[in-house]
């Protein structure tokens, strides 16, 4: 299947006369690999250009972890590109250094570009400086010391080809459904990173099969199609990517507070709605908590604005030891939050709102060295059928309000009328 899918592109470029036109380009000069010329200056000039609208993305963008490692992966395989269009003019030994080590930084620079972007630790650049120049230097021996075109062509797709696929590895994680950029970008570079690990046995396939005398040179053009293929596609996956970063941070400033970092009041409100319709489909019990510092005011009265942020910040912290991950948390205003537990009932809502009592009112918190004496009114409601979220908080607010009435520091729970 592989000789008639090679065939098939084979026919396309004879057709499109792509194989006449380079023929009657190239000497007999260079006999291994000697490229279209028109493929090899398309794929320098999009290598450039993408390069180029990279950069400019990094260059307003530049807290965006990885996009400086992938601007010079590009950089990297534009030098290699050029160097291509201007291969018939330097000395051979020198194209060789060029275009092994190009393609070997570019894929390194690729992976290091995911690692950073997942906030992964960078490597050691050891191992990789080792191997690129390894590999340079047998490509030169196997140009000045013991000329072998076949071997360099099998070199050139090693270095590149681990880390592409590394950088495929890293990249698809997280679920497709939550963050499909990473699997796109993922299956591009292990796409090409595959395709530089095996294009040798193509080869070797190709010259077993047919063995013509433009052999070398179209499979030449088949690689330089690729890459220009890989390069673009690469590059479009770099961009979904930079989107998703941005769109995720533009989505924690719409949803959450920036001083608790909890969800603001219309985040958590849209997400206790759809607890509610949740908990309703599955007859799930949904307790709602209503919660309120005791006397706020004096606390910025005596320990300053500052002190009460400092003071909001480590309520949260602590809220937060007392609460599982599924629990959501918002901060509604000023220092009034709820928080909702999901397969939770009114008894272990209870025990969560008394407990998150008792540590506010036994670990003090802290503003400046100082230790702030604070304490927190909660109060309980479970949601039942036909309620939403106002409704909901409105019955725990009450509860709340009533926890205030007895005196504050305490956790009051209304009964619910009708059961979810
Ligand atoms: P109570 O025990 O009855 O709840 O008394 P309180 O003083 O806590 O009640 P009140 O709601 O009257 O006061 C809330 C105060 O919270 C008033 C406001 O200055 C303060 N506040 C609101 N938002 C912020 C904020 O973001 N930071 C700080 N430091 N203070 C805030
Ligand atoms: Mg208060
Ligand atoms: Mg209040």
């Amino acid at each position: 299947s592989a000789v008639f899918w090679w065939w098939l592109l084979d026919s396309r470029l004879h057709t499109s006369g792509f194989c006449h036109f380079a023929r009657s380009q190239t000497g007999a000069s260079r006999p291994p690999a000697v490229h279209s010329p028109t493929l090899i200056a398309l794929a320098a000039i999009l290598a450039a250009l993408v390069t180029a609208v990279l950069h400019l993305v990094w260059r307003f963008n530049r807290h965006i972890p990885g996009l400086g490692f992938w601007v010079l992966s590009f950089l990297s395989a534009s030098v290699f590109g050029a160097s291509l269009l201007v291969r018939e003019h330097m000395p051979l030994v020198l194209s060789v250094v060029v275009a092994q080590a190009g393609i070997a930084v570019a894929a390194y620079c690729c992976f290091l570009g995911g690692r950073a972007y997942l906030g992964l630790r960078l490597p050691h650049h050891g191992y990789a400086t080792a191997a690129i120049v390894a590999v340079v230097a047998l490509a030169v021996y196997f140009t000045v010391g013991h000329p072998h075109p076949v071997a360099r062509f099998v070199l050139s797709g090693l270095v590149g080809g681990v880390y592409f696929l590394l950088t495929a590895v890293t990249l698809a994680r997280g679920g497709f459904n939550k963050v499909p950029a990473r699997y796109i970008f993922a299956a591009m570079v292990g796409f090409h990173g595959a395709f530089l690990l095996l294009r040798p046995a193509l080869f070797g396939l190709i010259s077993a099969a047919e063995a013509g005398s433009d052999m070398a040179q179209r499979i030449s053009q088949y690689v330089a199609l690729e890459s220009t293929v890989a390069l673009v596609m690469i590059a479009f996956g770099t961009l979904l990517l930079t989107n998703e970063h941005v769109t995720t941070e533009l989505r924690h400033l719409a949803e959450m507070d920036s001083l608790t970092n909890v969800f603001n009041r219309r985040a958590y409100l849209t997400l206790l709605d759809k607890a509610i319709s949740n908990a309703q489909r599955t007859r799930q019990g949904l307790p709602v908590l209503a919660l309120d510092l005791d006397h706020f005011k004096k606390i910025n009265d005596t320990w300053g604005h500052s002190g009460g942020d400092d003071v909001l910040r480590q309520f949260v912290a602590l809220a937060q030891q007392c609460l599982r991950k599924e629990d959501v948390m918002g901060r509604l205003g000023g220092e009034e939050f709820a928080i909702f537990l999901l397969n939770a009932d009114g008894q272990g809502a209870e025990a969560v709102a008394e407990r998150l009592r008792a540590l506010v009112e036994t670990q003090p918190l802290r503003s400046d060295h100082h230790a702030i004496p604070v304490t927190v009114s909660i109060g309980v409601a479970l949601c039942t059928r036909g309620d939403s979220a106002e409704t909901v908080l409105k019955r725990a607010d009450a509860a709340m309000y009533l926890a205030k009435q007895n005196g504050r520091n305490r956790v009051e729970v209304v009964a619910s009328p009708v059961p979810i």
